[in-house]
């Protein structure tokens, strides 16, 4: 199985930043321990990122970015990864490392919630309320995946199965990095069930929004 859908280089640029809230940054550590290729780009883009931060005091991120961002320069992007994990090992895991901690072990023991017919969910809490939202999804062979979010930037990882859309097929490990603009609708490919992992920006969170209107303005 190769990776065909990898993270947007922006992505990779927040992650190492740490501008990227929880819920995404989950997603994005579950397919770094998916992926090779992201993985080697997140460390080239923390050295970036680290230079970026030297030169750009007044940059638009969170207040404790810089923190974060040194504490994770500091312990490495991948130890930084393993924060989190629980102590047992679990060789026959289908979950990627950095999920473990919040699901468990095995996909078969996640307790999914019936939303509509053939389609599962799992929300998975987080500690801060209002942030993007993080959840898996379990959707029957040939289903539609349902409408889920709007106004806001989704990260899609494949965990197990796949799924078809515009954009191609998604296996396990792809990931759909997509921003708000991008309509699709994928259906999940004959045989067996697609289980992945979302990240939804908050509803609230107009502040792009806000910004992409005035552009034009600010131009004359
Ligand atoms: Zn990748």
């Amino acid at each position: 199985m190769t990776t065909q859908h990898h993270l947007d280089d922006a992505t990779l640029l927040r992650y190492a930043s740490g501008d990227l809230d929880s819920a995404f940054t989950m997603v994005v550590a579950a397919h770094l321990a998916m992926c090779d290729k992201c993985r080697k780009a997140a460390r080239d883009a923390e050295e970036i990122g680290g230079h970026m931060m030297d030169h750009v005091a007044q940059a638009p991120v969170s207040d404790d970015a810089f923190e974060r961002m040194m504490a994770r320069l500091d312990s490495g992007a991948d130890e930084q990864i393993e924060v989190d994990l629980p102590k047992k090992s679990a060789p026959d895991s289908d979950v990627p490392l950095p999920l473990r901690a919040l699901i468990g072990d095995h996909m078969d023991d996640v307790r999914w919630r019936l939303v509509a017919p053939g389609v599962r969910k799992y929300e998975i809490q987080q500690g801060k309320k209002g942030e993007s939202s993080l959840y898996m999804l379990n959707i029957s062979p040939g289903m539609a995946v349902p409408e889920h979010g709007h106004g806001g930037a989704e990260m899609t990882l494949i965990l197990s199965g796949a799924y078809r859309d515009k954009l191609g097929v998604f296996g396990p490990g792809d990931v759909a990095d997509l921003d708000e603009d991008i309509e699709h609708q994928p259906i999940v490919e004959p045989g067996e069930a697609c289980i992945c992992l979302v990240a939804t920006e908050a509803p609230t969170r107009f502040k792009d929004l806000i910004v992409r209107l005035m552009q034009p303005f600010v131009r004359i």
